[in-house]
């Protein structure tokens, strides 16, 4: 079992499977990774999760980039040990065509990155005109039960701050979806932070329910039948307190902490006990909060 510093068991995997992307968001962090030289291979990945199963870890997101660029992408799904849950945060845009493959590799649900329902404002964050690709992989990711399905929308000033009942009127329509709010990480000169805390006030007066996931403390919100959960990783000190995960570069470090680039280990051709002893490391490495 990886237990931290802090008292903190770690049970949660984000790994990256690459930093290459088909869409060029304005506002993206690329999970903080700068250049990357290599791609972890799918043997690799393997052997990190196997590890990690052994270590007490139970659940798998992979992310990226965009992960279902990834031609091995539903045989690294498939070399998921039992006892690991996994999930998978993507834009969407191949998800139609993929969704069936990656239900029977293995994958039990997926996080549909979407920030917009309007065309025009889609392209102006994304840089392409994919909105209907994306409609039709939600729609086949609901087909297929990768469920619930999760809208990740970064809330953006002046851009989206005003869809967030739109987005809620689409998930009332749908079953088995569920509603992200994410508050926009600042890097370089962004000017698009916006303000997530009155959207979480009036989500509160509005709500029939309201409750507190495990992971990073995050509060679900029920309106009118619309479930929303708010991810506030910024002037929150609960993100950290109960922050049960741990990240894998696409080229093949373990990253403690999401925010920082200065503690990562290496564990790229790692295996076995030596792959452990890594696991180890990095756990020691979290920090208790933002520094
Ligand atoms: N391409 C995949 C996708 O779109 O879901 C996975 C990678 S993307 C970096 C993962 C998530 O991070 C997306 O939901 C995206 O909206 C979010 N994200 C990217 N940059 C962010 C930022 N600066 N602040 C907050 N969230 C961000």
């Amino acid at each position: 079992m990886l237990v931290d510093s802090y008292g903190r068991k770690v049970t949660n995997l984000r790994v990256s499977l690459t930093q290459r992307c088909n869409l060029a968001c304005v506002y993206c962090h690329a999970e903080g990774e700068l250049s990357p030289s290599r791609e972890i291979s799918a043997d690799q990945i393997a052997e990190i999760l196997h590890t990690a199963g052994r270590l007490g870890i139970r659940r798998v997101k992979f992310t990226g980039g965009e992960p279902l660029l990834r031609s091995d992408v539903c045989e690294i799904v498939a070399s998921v040990p039992s006892g690991i849950e996994s999930s998978m945060t993507t834009n969407g845009i191949l998800l139609e065509g993929l969704a069936g493959d990656l239900k029977r590799a293995g994958l039990s649900r997926v996080n549909v990155s979407l920030d917009t329902l309007d065309p025009d404002r889609y392209r102006q964050i994304t840089g392409k005109d994919r909105l209907p690709d994306v409609l039709a992989g939600i729609q086949a990711a609901l087909h297929e039960n990768l469920t619930p399905v999760k809208l990740n929308m970064v809330l953006l000033k002046g851009i989206n701050e005003d869809e967030v009942d739109r987005f809620l009127q689409f998930i009332r329509e749908r079953d088995h979806i569920i509603l992200q709010l994410i508050e926009l990480l600042e890097f370089n000169d962004c000017t698009l932070h916006a303000d997530l805390g009155s959207v979480e006030q009036d989500l509160r007066k509005h709500s029939e329910r309201i409750s507190t996931r495990r992971m990073q403390h995050r509060r679900k919100y029920c309106v009118n039948g619309a479930e929303v959960e708010v991810v506030r990783p910024l002037h929150n000190t609960e993100f950290c307190a109960y922050c049960n995960r741990l990240r894998v570069t696409s080229d093949g470090k373990l990253k403690p902490c999401l925010l920082r680039a200065d503690n990562h280990v290496d564990i790229s051709e790692k295996k076995g006990k030596e792959l452990e002893e890594i696991f180890f490391e990095a756990v020691r490495k979290r920090s208790p909060y933002f520094q």
